[in-house]
C-alpha cells in the first residue's frame, strides 16, 4: 500500500517540507528513514496528529545535523544515544536511530543496541503503533506493516506483539487502556487475557513511569472513560487500594473540564481522584507515584480543606472571613473542593474566593500611603491590612474611600 498522496494531503505545508528535506538528505547519506508510530496510525484513521516520529536505519543525529546545515530547520537537541529533535516554523519532529531492545528483568529499562526498522517495530507496545511509512526515494510512501497493524485498526483491536509484552513493561497495561478508550477499540482476546494476568506486574514499575502514564491518561479528551475502565479491571486498586474509578468521578471530571484552563487540568483531575482518601492513603499514594512537591501540596491541601469545609458552611460569613480561611490553600485544591463539596453554601464561598476575593487589591500602595503621612514599617503594614479587609467586605470601594479610611487610621495610630 502506498500512502504518498495521503502524506501530501495530511501534513501541513511546513511539516511536509521538513519531511521531504529529511528524506532527500537521508538518501545522500545512504540512510533509510521512516515515519513511525502514532502518526502512521492516526493518518490511517484520518485523525490529525502532527507529532512526527522518524526512525532512521543509520545515525539519526548525523541525519538531523545534515538537515539543519542544508535547510532552515533548527536542531533543538540531540543525544549520544541516537535521538534528535528538529524545529521548523511552529512544528517539531523527532528522529531516532532504529533500536533493538532486550529486557534483562521485568519492569527494568531495556538494554538498547542499534537495529533495523523491524527490530524497532517489534519493541513497540501494540500492533496499531508498530507501523511505518518509508520516506526513502525508491519506495516513498510505502506502508511497512510486519505485524498486521492495519488489519487490527480495521477490526478496531488492540493487540500486543508477543506474549511477554506486558511483563517486560507493565506500563503497556495503562497505555493499552488509554488507546482502547480513546478510539473505542477492544483488546484482542489473547491480549485481554495477558493483560489481566499481568496486572500484578505493575508493582515492578517505578513511580515516575506510572505517574507519567497516568498523566497521559489525564490529558485525554475524556480521561474518565479510561479511569473507569482501569477501575473495573482492578488496575487502579493495584496502584492504590483506595483509588476508585466509578460513579461520581465522571461527573466531576466533566465539570472540571468546563471550568478550568486546560494547563491546570491534569493537576485538578489528580486532586479529584484522591478526594475520598484518608491521611494514610494519600501519603502512600504520594510515595508510590513519586509525586512532585507542588502537586503533593495541592493534593494534601485538597484533603485538608475538605476537613475544614464545615467552617465555610455559614451563610453569615463575611467575605474577609472567607478570604482568611482560604488564602493559604493551593488554588487547584480550592477548585477540587468547589467541584466535590456537598454543601451549596460552602461551594458558593469557594467560588467567591476563586472568582473575586483572591484578586482583590487596594488601590493605594506604600508610596501613596507615605504621602498621606503613614510611616513605613509595622504601621504601614497594619494600615494596608485594614484597607484590604475593608475592600474585601465592600466597606471601601473607590480610591477616595481608601484615602479617607487611611487618614483616619493613621490619626488613630498616631495617638
Ligand atoms: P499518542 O497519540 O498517545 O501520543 P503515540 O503513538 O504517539 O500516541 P507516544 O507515547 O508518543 O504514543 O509514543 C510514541 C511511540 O513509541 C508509540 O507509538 C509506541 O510505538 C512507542 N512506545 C511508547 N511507549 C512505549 C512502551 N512503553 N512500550 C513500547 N512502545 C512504546
Ligand atoms: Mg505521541
Amino acid at each position: 500500500m502506498n500512502l504518498a498522496r495521503q502524506i501530501e494531503k495530511y501534513l501541513p505545508r511546513p511539516l511536509l517540507e521538513l519531511v521531504k528535506e529529511t528524506s532527500g538528505q537521508a538518501g545522500k547519506l545512504r540512510q533509510r528513514v521512516y515515519l513511525v508510530g502514532g502518526v502512521v496510525r492516526d493518518m490511517l484513521l484520518g485523525y490529525p496528529n502532527f507529532d512526527l516520529d522518524l526512525v532512521v536505519e543509520g545515525d539519526a543525529v548525523q541525519l538531523a545535523q545534515q538537515v539543519t546545515e542544508t535547510g532552515q530547520a533548527k536542531l533543538l537537541v540531540h543525544h549520544r544515544f541516537g535521538t534528535a529533535k528538529l524545529r521548523y516554523e511552529n512544528f517539531t519532529m523527532d528522529l531516532a536511530t532504529a533500536r533493538k531492545e532486550t529486557y534483562a528483568s521485568p519492569g527494568a529499562l531495556p538494554a538498547v543496541t542499534p537495529g533495523t526498522l523491524k527490530d524497532d517495530l517489534i519493541r513497540r507496545d501494540f500492533s496499531i503503533n508498530a507501523m511505518a511509512i518509508s520516506l526513502a526515494a525508491d519506495d516513498y510512501g510505502e506502508l511497512v506493516d510486519p505485524y498486521q497493524g492495519k488489519t487490527d485498526l480495521e477490526h478496531r483491536l488492540i493487540r500486543v506483539l508477543h506474549p511477554g509484552s506486558f511483563s517486560d513493561d507493565a506500563t503497556r497495561i495503562l497505555r493499552g487502556v488509554r488507546y482502547e478508550q480513546r478510539f473505542g477499540f477492544e483488546f484482542e482476546a489473547r491480549t485481554a487475557r495477558l493483560l489481566k494476568r499481568n496486572i500484578p506486574m505493575l508493582d515492578t514499575i517505578s513511580g515516575d513511569r506510572i505517574r507519567h502514564e497516568l498523566e497521559l491518561i489525564l490529558k485525554e479528551e475524556q480521561p474518565e472513560l479510561a479511569i473507569k475502565r482501569l477501575g473495573d479491571l482492578g488496575i487502579l486498586a493495584r496502584i492504590s487500594l483506595s483509588l476508585k474509578g466509578d460513579g461520581q468521578i465522571a461527573e466531576k471530571f466533566d465539570k472540571a473540564r468546563r471550568l478550568e484552563k486546560p494547563t491546570q487540568l491534569p493537576s485538578l483531575y489528580f486532586c479529584l481522584l484522591i478526594y475520598s482518601f484518608n491521611e494514610t492513603d494519600i501519603e502512600q499514594f504520594l510515595v508510590r507515584l513519586n509525586i512532585p512537591a507542588k502537586l503533593s501540596r495541592a493534593m494534601r491541601d485538597t484533603l485538608r480543606l475538605k476537613t475544614r469545609l464545615p467552617l465555610l458552611d455559614k451563610p453569615s460569613l463575611k467575605p474577609s472571613e472567607v478570604y482568611y480561611l482560604l488564602r493559604e490553600y493551593e488554588s487547584v485544591a480550592i477548585q477540587a473542593n468547589t467541584l466535590a463539596a456537598e454543601s451549596p453554601t460552602g461551594r458558593r464561598s469557594l467560588q467567591l474566593f476563586l472568582t473575586k476575593l483572591r484578586h482583590v487589591r487596594t488601590v493605594l500602595d506604600g508610596e501613596e500611603l507615605k504621602k498621606l503621612g503613614v510611616s513605613p514599617g509595622p504601621e504601614m503594614g497594619r494600615v494596608l491590612q485594614i484597607l484590604h479587609k475593608a475592600k474585601l467586605d465592600g466597606e471601601v470601594r473607590t480610591k477616595a474611600d481608601e484615602k479617607k479610611l487611611a487618614l483616619s487610621l493613621s490619626l488613630k495610630l498616631e495617638r
